[in-house]
């Protein structure tokens, strides 16, 4: 059913190999950060932004002579049958769901499963009953000690970080086992922890608030790896790169001397907190060291609001005075923003809004605060009554926030959140955001690093795909902005651009839904599918059924090729306008359908984040999905 048969499956049988470890990271649900229509429709050759590390770190704690692979889901397809002795899956909160999924199904097999990554850190307690090991906090050690045991036969099942890491003993990643070519950035890690304590932070319950870091020549020796591996946008992915400024100062200056050495191959971008806007000196070591942008939390432009969440680095100063103090040293500023903190109201859109447009911050990731297990806010709230039952706050990127918000209700928020996208996403308010950030941004650091032939091929896609097809205010909008912009200022048009649209194409197929009643809309499409294929519902070839909110095709008998015609555009037209899901389930297959099913799923790969496929046990090895385009259903063993 997947890529898996270059896999022979050789498990349990007796051999002279050694320990076959493979590594999974699962597919990620599509959100904003998936940038999904920029790499689809106008990068060349790109899957997804940013490599599994953490993997590429455990894959260098083991020993030297396991054999290893690293299978990222959000790239390329798991494998069904691996050939391997132990599988690891790691996962954030957000991907909880799939890491569960694939935990149960693996160990149903009978392979040795170990799960790990931030989530398990945070919480190992719920991966009891669903891995033979749980690895809980950072790897450095822990990971080690359960190779040692793993090999002596007596593995544990908690391994648990209590102490602190010194991350001079973190080793270069394994970058070679990664498929660095398909994704936009390559991450790297300087420091781990915070300084700061803002309420909702799980950062901080992981990795503690004094910023330990990698030394200049640890960093300089990854960058060497991965300078011989040919990569160019390198993102530290630290969770606040000057959580201790003097260190980031000193490696600044190492990494300066490294790009002038290296002819600048590498540009860099990375998270860190709005205090960096009162530091000349760091935005003056930044660019030299060839950074081009920094994602900041800057959260909320109301004091209040920054004061009630303890993000107390944020009321220095005027936030908009930080913003264009940070643009007039050439970095473009990402942002977080959030809005459920008590002291918002329905006016705090608004202010959002306007706020978001002043700074012309155009990759502005809106969240609803939600509630992290272990975090201080989750506690408070809990001790307040005020979580919502059912809801862990795992999936941060789903409309919607697992407490009782304080002044706003639940549902005018959810509501109230859409329409504030909408309006960030219209072309003229991408338009001015690009304009009042080029007004602060003269000489912007952000420099494309495609050769010239596949830029000029990315810009001829973005002008077809993105900026003709959206009409004539659209294209409108575009002009303005190109025709305002000054000539070192155009390849940022071009990148702000692409991310808007992007972000825009996301809200579309899973926010702004055009139908209001979806259920209404849902029950309609059901009706108008049941008569497409009156003739095969009849024969008993196909069954189609409704599950709260999913609409399942039973394919139960032979379907010929006018069945899987009519049912790419019947999908299509049920996805567009509802918010259904839809699942195949496919219970009879025969290889003369297997060019039609291909089919299908080419021209469903569009929508492939909302439709689920199953098969029956003896179908699995016939059927081809891609698991990174379709949420392949995974049943554990009986
Ligand atoms: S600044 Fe960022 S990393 Fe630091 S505590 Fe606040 S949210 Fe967490």
């Amino acid at each position: 059913m997947t890529a898996s048969q270059n896999w022979p499956e050789c498990r349990n049988t007796p051999r002279d190999v050694q320990t076959r470890l493979l590594l999974i990271n699962p597919r990620f649900p599509e959100s904003f950060w998936s940038f999904r229509w920029a790499i689809d429709s106008v990068l060349p050759n790109k899957r997804t932004v940013n490599p599994p590390l953490g993997l590429a770190t455990v894959a260098a704690l083991s020993p030297a002579d396991w054999q290893i692979e690293i299978i990222d889901e959000n790239i390329e397809s798991i494998p069904l049958k691996p050939a391997a002795d132990i599988i690891g899956v790691c996962g954030m909160g957000v991907q909880f769901r799939r890491q569960k999924e694939l935990l149960s199904y693996y160990r149903g097999l009978g392979y040795y499963v170990v799960a790990g990554g931030s989530y398990a850190s945070l919480c190992p307690e719920r991966y009891d009953t669903l891995a033979d090991t749980v690895v809980a906090g950072e790897a450095e050690y822990i990971w080690k000690e359960f190779c040692r045991d793993y090999e002596a036969g007596n593995p544990r099942g908690l391994y648990q970080e209590k102490g602190v890491v010194s991350l001079e003993d973190s080793p270069t990643p394994r970058f070679d086992l990664l498929k660095l070519s398909r994704y936009t950035n390559i991450s790297l890690q300087f420091s781990r922890g915070c300084p700061f304590r803002c309420e909702f932070c799980d950062i901080i319950v992981m990795f503690g608030r004094k910023p330990r870091t990698k030394s200049c020549e640890q960093v300089g020796r990854e960058l060497d790896a991965l300078r011989a591996l040919g990569a160019h946008n390198v993102f530290f992915v630290d969770d606040n790169f000057i959580g201790d400024k003097n260190i980031a100062k000193k490696l600044l200056r190492h990494l300066a001397d490294y790009q002038r050495e290296n002819d600048y191959q590498f540009q860099f971008g990375t998270e860190a907190s709005l205090n960096l806007a009162q530091d000349e000196e760091l935005l003056t070591l930044l660019p030299e060291a060839n950074f081009a942008w920094v994602f900041i939390g800057i959260e909320s432009p109301d004091e209040e609001s920054l004061k009630e969440t303890k993000k107390f680095q944020n009321t220095r100063e005027d936030i908009l005075t930080s913003v264009r103090q940070i643009y007039a040293h050439g970095l473009d500023i990402f942002a977080g923003f959030i809005i459920g903190f008590d002291n918002d109201t329905l006016s705090t859109f608004d202010r959002q809004y306007r706020f978001i447009v002043d700074s012309g911050i155009q990759v502005a990731m809106v969240g609803l605060l939600t509630a992290l297990p272990k975090t201080p806010l989750y506690e408070r709230l809990e001790a307040e009554g005020r979580l919502l039952p059912g809801a862990d706050g795992t999936d941060n990127t789903s409309v919607g926030t697992n407490f009782v918000p304080k002044q706003i209700e639940y549902d005018t928020l959810v509501r109230e959140y859409k329409r504030l996208y909408q309006r960030l996403l219209q072309p003229s308010a991408i338009a001015a955001r690009i304009q009042n950030k080029m007004r602060y941004m003269r000489n912007p650091h952000h420099q494309p690093l495609y050769p010239m032939r596949t830029l000029l091929g990315i810009m001829a896609k973005f002008a077809w795909r993105g900026v003709l097809k959206g009409g004539p205010r659209r294209m409108l909008q575009f002009a303005r902005t190109l025709a305002t912009a000054r000539l070192p200022q155009i390849p940022l048009v071009f990148s702000d651009w692409i991310a808007a649209l992007s972000m825009k194409e996301f809200a579309e197929r899973h926010l702004l839904i055009r139908k209001h009643n979806a259920q209404t809309a849902t029950a309609a499409h059901i009706d108008k599918l049941r008569n497409s294929f009156r003739s095969y519902v009849q024969q008993g070839r196909v069954r189609i059924q409704m599950e709260q909110g999913n609409i399942s095709l039973r394919l139960q008998g032979f379907v010929d090729s006018a069945f899987y015609r009519k049912a790419s555009r019947a999908i299509h037209d049920l996805l567009d306008n509802t918010t259904s899901t839809v699942t195949l389930h496919v219970e009879d297959f025969h290889e003369e359908q297997r060019q039609h099913w291909n089919r299908l799923l080419h021209r469903l790969r569009r929508d492939g984040d909302r439709i689920y496929v199953s098969a029956s046990e003896k179908l699995k090895d016939l059927l081809e999905v891609d698991s990174s385009v379709f949420h392949l259903v995974l049943e554990p063993a009986a």
